[in-house]
């Protein structure tokens, strides 16, 4: 396959983006990123990548760029917030991936940015513009023609199919029709990642730590190979930011996770970090329609969800896995094919596995924030059914192929 071919414009350089552009660029497609930030910068957290989205990545060839960050866990440990009792241990390591064909993998945010970022300008099929402001498109008969925007001046750019991958506030999606605004689920997401050594060593381990709480719940896993820890505080809150590194506040933890509801273990690693980052948690019900002509969405964009899953870059990794492959089947050889009917095969094969996951991951933080009495029915259930069967439940998440 040649790079004769037009450009796929991609509007957004987010993993979901920037994945896709890898993908497209293995399938012989020129690939124009167009992204409004002037730098991709590290956003400070640490990342769950499961084995339906790691499986999509080692394809890509980016297995030995990560390898030095990954921490492989071997096990979701699930806890009481006010005992600290462990509820049951959902078995991942070697198990998953033989299970799955792929690892589960830890890792830091920033790390999986550079991964992709490195990918992406070693690739010399891939012009990543930044700085630039995706606006609008006209389709005409000779492919389509982007609308962008660096600060007062408006450029265009050719392409033969475009791509929104520009997140939760989608300009593209709105665009396309679809004015409403995301769903604010009432519940905030603190951030922050501290040095391992800072830590004893069992929240050291290789882990991830879910500890259920009333209205609330805490996630701790290490990254960074294990040299370091991300810390995810998520609790009811009216907090409606829209940005990605608003500060948070340790005492606003503290006073929310109480000594009355969270064991001192709980409390003791909260009260570390320094410098927390807040998110507000969105998402929004499924669409039915992600496109038109020559024109799709992808990740956040398509299927915004709330994090309970930790599946929500998963499914971006996993779309742009299918979106290449619909695109590189229609335009195969030197001819520009139908892309907007591979287009149209793409959100068939992607709409109803991602609109699944967008209510599996709403009720899962339902079941997570129970007070009592239910809250103790859940445990109770959880323990009896055991983690083997609690594993298998996802089985449907995790062994997901893209071809
Ligand atoms: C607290 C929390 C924890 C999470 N944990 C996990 C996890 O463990 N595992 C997991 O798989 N997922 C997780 N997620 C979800 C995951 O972060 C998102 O689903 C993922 O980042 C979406 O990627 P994206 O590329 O679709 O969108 P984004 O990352 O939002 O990227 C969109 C990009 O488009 C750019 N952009 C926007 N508008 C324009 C425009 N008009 N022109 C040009 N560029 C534009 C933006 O600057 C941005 O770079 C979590 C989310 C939260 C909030």
């Amino acid at each position: 396959m040649t790079s004769t071919r037009d450009s796929i414009v991609i509007a957004g350089a987010g993993i979901g983006g920037l994945t896709a552009a890898i993908a497209l660029a293995a399938k012989g497609f020129r690939v124009s990123i167009l992204e409004q930030a002037e730098r991709i910068e590290e956003a400070g957290a640490g990342i769950q990548l499961p084995p339906n989205a790691t499986r999509v990545l080692r394809a890509l060839g980016l297995t030995e760029r990560l390898a030095p960050h990954l921490v492989v866990p071997q096990a979701i440990r699930v806890r009481a917030a006010r005992s600290g009792r462990e509820i049951v241990r959902i078995p991942l390591g070697t198990d998953a991936e033989f299970r799955y064909g792929s690892p589960y993998w830890l890792l830091h945010r920033g790390d999986l940015q550079a991964a992709l970022l490195d990918a992406v300008t070693a690739h010399r099929d891939i012009t990543l513009k930044l700085g630039v402001r995706f606006e609008d498109y006209a389709v005409h008969s000779k492919g389509l023609t982007v609308q962008m925007r660096r600060g007062r001046v408006a450029l265009d750019q050719h392409g033969i199919a475009l791509v929104g991958a520009d997140g939760l506030w989608s300009t593209l999606r709105a665009r396309l029709g679809d004015n409403s605004a995301p769903r604010f689920a009432e519940r905030v997401a603190l951030r922050a990642t501290i040095p391992a050594e800072t830590v004893s060593p069992e929240l050291r381990e290789p882990l991830t730590q879910l500890w259920l709480g009333r209205d609330a719940h805490l996630v701790h896993y290490p990254i960074r190979g294990g040299a370091a820890i991300n810390i995810v505080a998520i609790f009811r809150d009216n907090w409606k930011g829209r940005e990605w590194s608003a500060p948070g506040e340790r005492q606003d933890i503290l006073t929310r996770f109480t000594q009355r509801r969270w064991a001192d273990a709980a409390r003791a690693l909260l009260a570390l970090p320094d410098r927390w980052l807040k998110w507000a948690l969105y998402d929004r019900p499924p669409l039915p329609r992600w496109g038109t002509g020559p024109v799709t969405l992808l990740g956040d964009a398509a299927h915004p969800m709330l994090p309970f899953l930790a599946q929500g870059a998963a499914m971006a990794i996993e779309d742009a896995a299918i979106l290449a492959e619909c695109l590189g089947t229609a335009c195969r050889g030197k001819e520009p094919g139908d892309p907007a009917r591979a287009l149209r095969s793409y959100e068939s094969m992607r709409r109803a596995r991602t609109a699944r996951v967008q209510r599996a991951a709403r009720r899962v933080g339902e079941t997570y924030h129970l007070p009592p009495p239910a809250s103790l029915a859940r445990n109770i259930a959880l323990g009896m059914m055991g983690g083997e069967k609690l594993r298998e439940r996802y089985d449907w998440l995790y062994d997901w192929r893209a071809i």
